[in-house]
Parts: structure tokens; sequence; C-alpha cells
């Protein structure tokens, strides 16, 4: 038995971002290489010279790349190999597998009217074709040929699709197509023939929009005697709201998952189980999905977005990373918001505070920027929580807490606790004002907890900055 290397790609046209059914795609793709010990190709599809940019191609390799999808090969452009397509071309020409077609622009036209008016599909009615026994036209002078894939005639092409099933179409759907326009550029579906063949692909995974052009693609593989690879089309995906996804969902590229405060590892968790599931499980490691993937278990019917389920994930990558990885990041977007967290309490301990209740990162910098900016506090909130009795008892609790031998939790708690009984006070009418003269806000986690984290000198001059203040 000969057993082949699994080799897969990701062939993105770079018109715009990467998006989420793009990214799912090269998810698909790449875990299946992963998981089979294969290969991952990344190709970049510009040859539509008027809607790819350089731009777009930078967002693909971002998204791929925050992602964690690394590719093994590429990435290759298909500009780049415009002469390997144009030898190609003059292979099948030599072969008779392709023809010249000097059918004029205006011609076409006439013939496509002529069918439709006869309610008949509009397709190329093979004048040019070479047939036994058939006289072609002399070349008309002046006129630059396109050329023609010769489509067989007979007999029907059909494959087992990896998602779909059984897909067969009769030969007589399809016509000769366009393989190389007049000024010698191939096309689209012949550049992606000749990339999978050189490339060895032997899965091509891809959405099921591209469904129609894979029988002319087999085709074309065969007339070259290359190996078909196998094909999996993926449905699409619908927004929330049931219709298909699209920017109005917000869905714009991967990057702004990234800025919204998403983990690269709670969208690819994400996106695995859009169209794939591994019995009930919802949360489960990228080495685990990797381990787990397979293309059974694709479904043919569309997936729909969930923000909530995504939201649910997210929540729990927060809960699961470890804090000196959240602070990294949380460090970042505080940066952002001009916070330095380098003068301030250790951020991995003030992030280990609150990384179990914020849904996303941004919200995550949000609670914890306080810690930095002690002795903010909004105008409004000091006149609410600061009056007279909070201030004598805050006074009260920074004398117990200075008399303190060490600075922990527990000792704090009862600190607090003695100062409460002292001044006939229940917890919230300390807990708030001291959240509101130390931090600036009204709610946190549990006050020892945060003191301890803010540490003693801090707390301690944040009260006596109060005294002298209010
Ligand atoms: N370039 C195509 C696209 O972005 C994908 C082609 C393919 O996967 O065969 O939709």
């Amino acid at each position: 038995m000969t057993s082949t290397v699994v080799r897969t790609r990701f062939a993105p046209s770079p018109t715009g971002f990467l998006h989420i059914g793009g990214a799912r795609t090269a998810l698909f793709s790449w875990a299946y290489a992963r998981h089979s010990g294969g290969k991952f190709i990344l190709r970049i599809e510009d040859t539509d010279i008027a809607r790819s940019t350089p731009e777009a191609v930078q967002a693909i390799l971002d998204g791929m790349a925050w992602l964690g999808l690394d590719h093994d090969e590429g990435p290759f452009y298909q500009t780049r190999r415009m002469d390997r397509y144009k030898e190609v071309i003059q292979q099948m020409l030599a072969a008779g597998t392709a023809y010249h077609c000097y059918t004029p622009k205006e011609a076409l036209d006439a013939l496509r009217a002529a069918q439709e008016a006869k309610k008949e599909k509009p397709r190329y009615d093979g004048r040019w074709r070479p047939e036994a026994g058939k006289t072609l036209p002399p070349p008309p002078p002046g006129v630059e040929p396109v050329v023609r894939f010769r489509n067989p005639r007979a007999g029907a092409v059909a494959w087992d699709d990896l998602v779909k099933g059984r897909i067969e179409i009769a030969n007589a759907e399809l016509d000769d197509f366009i393989i190389a326009r007049a000024d010698g550029t191939p096309t689209y579906n012949f550049c992606v023939v000749v990339d999978d063949w050189d490339m060895g692909i032997t899965h091509v995974i891809r959405g099921d929009d591209h469904v129609n052009n894979t029988p002319r693609q087999i085709n074309v593989l065969a007339a070259l005697g290359a190996t078909v690879p196998r094909y999996g089309h993926l449905s699409m995906i619908l927004g929330d709201d049931g219709a298909k996804l699209s920017k109005r969902h917000g869905a714009v590229g991967v990057m702004q998952y990234r800025d919204d405060g998403y983990l690269p590892e709670a969208v690819i968790n994400y996106l695995a189980r859009l169209g794939w599931s591994h019995g009930d499980d919802e949360f489960f490691s990228r080495a685990q999905f990797v381990e787990w993937f397979d293309l059974e278990h694709i479904t043919p019917s569309a997936a729909q977005f969930n923000t909530s389920k995504l939201n649910w994930l997210n929540a729990q990558y927060l809960k699961a990373t470890s804090d000196a990885d959240l602070a990294r990041e949380v460090g970042e977007r505080l940066g952002k918001r001009g916070i330095d967290p380098a003068g301030g309490p250790d951020l991995a301990a003030v992030v280990a505070l609150y990384k179990a209740r914020a849904g996303n990162l941004n919200e995550l910098a949000e609670a914890v920027a306080p810690f930095y900016r002690v002795g903010e506090i909004p105008p409004d909130l000091a006149e609410k929580h600061l009056g007279t009795p909070a201030r004598a008892a805050l006074a009260g609790l920074g004398l117990r807490l200075d008399a303190l031998p060490a600075w922990e939790k527990g000792a704090i708690g009862r600190a607090i606790e003695d100062t409460l009984k002292e001044h006939g006070l229940k917890m919230p009418q300390l807990a708030i004002p001291l959240r509101v003269g130390l931090l600036g806000v009204t709610h946190t986690p549990s006050i020892d907890a945060v003191l301890e984290t803010l540490g003693r000198e801090r707390t301690l001059q944040g009260l006596a900055r109060l005294r002298l203040t209010f």
C-alpha cells in the first residue's frame, strides 16, 4: 500500500480582510494537514489585479498569524507564476486538449442573446473546436484568439465530495471554457488547476461557492494526466439572524476580533464548531481539536454564527489563560489608553483578581485600569461616598492597617471587621468608600484581596491622601 502525505491549501483572493468564513476554511485545511501529519500550503490568488491589494495580502497574513495557522509552504503568489501557466497552456494546445478560438465578442454576444431568447442556457457553441472531419475556417487576420479548454462532450464528471457526498455533472452541461484570454493571461479556474497540480494538493477544502468550478477543474486535471485531489466544500456561514454572513453582522475581519478583545484561542475553538462537531464538546484546546478533527464530521448544512457562544468561549479562555499571558495582553491595551502599569501593582496579580469576571480583554483592561490611576476620584462619587462618617472610618482603618505586621488578606480582612465594629457600620458602608477613595470605583472583587494586591504602601498613601484632600 502506498501512503500519500496529505497536502492541503488555503488559497484566498486578497481583495479584502480575512473574514470569518475564510478563517474557518483556513482552519479546517490547516487542521486536516496537522491531524494527518501532512503539509499546509498558503497560496495567494492575486490574478485579479484590479481587486487585489498589498494591504489585503498583509491583512490575510496578519490574520493567519494571529490565529496561529502556520503554513509549511508558501505563500505562493499566482501573479509570480504566469510563465508556468503559459507553459501549460502551450502544452495543452500541442496536445489538442485546448484550442484557439477567434470568435469576436460581438458574435459571442449575439450567440448568447439567441440562446437566451430560446430559453437555453448560454454556452459557447464550439465553432472553433477541432473535430475529426471538421474543417475550421482560416483564422481571421488581426484577431488575437482566446484559448479554450476542450471539455469532453460525452459522459459525466463526478466526485465524492468530502462534505456533500457524491456530485455528478453531465459533460453536456459544461462548455469549452476560456483558459487564456486574448492578451495571453490565464483565467482563474485554470490557474487554480495548475497550482493544485504543481503543489501536489491531495485535499481541496474550500467554500461551497466553488462547487460549480469543481467539474471544470477536474476535467482539466484529467486532461493534464494529473491526479485529481479529493474535494470538500464547506457550507456557508449564516449570521445570528439567519441571513448570509456579511459586513452587516460586524464580521469585518478576524483582526477586528482581536481589537474587540477576543483571544485567538477562543476564536479558533469557536470556528472549529462552525460546521464540525465532536459529540457535544464545546470547549477544547487547539491540540485537542487537531487530534479530533476529521472530515467525516463536517456538516453539509449551513452553520449559524452565534455571538453569545463566542462570548461565552472567550470568557472561558480568559479564565483558563495564565495570569502572566493575560498581563502581557492587558498591558498592551492599557498602553493604548495611555496608562503605564510599570509604576503600579503587579499587573499579573491585578489581572488574576478580575479575569473570571471579564468577557474580553478590553473589559479586563478597563477593570484593572483604576489600579494604575490611584487617587483619581470622580467628584460625583467623592461627594456621594466620602462624607464625614465614612472619612472617620477610613481614617480608623488607616491606623489599623498601618499597624499590621504582615500585609496579607486575612489580616487586612480582620482590620476591616474591627473598624466596622468600632464605627457601628455594615460592610458596604466602609467597603464602598474604600473603593471610591482608593480606586475611584464603587465595585471591585472582595476588598481585602484588592488591598492585598494594591500593596501596603499604595493603600496607606491613598488613605493618607484622602485625609488631606477631603
Ligand atoms: N481564491 C478563492 C477564494 O478566495 C479560493 C479558491 C479555492 O480555494 O480553490 O474564494
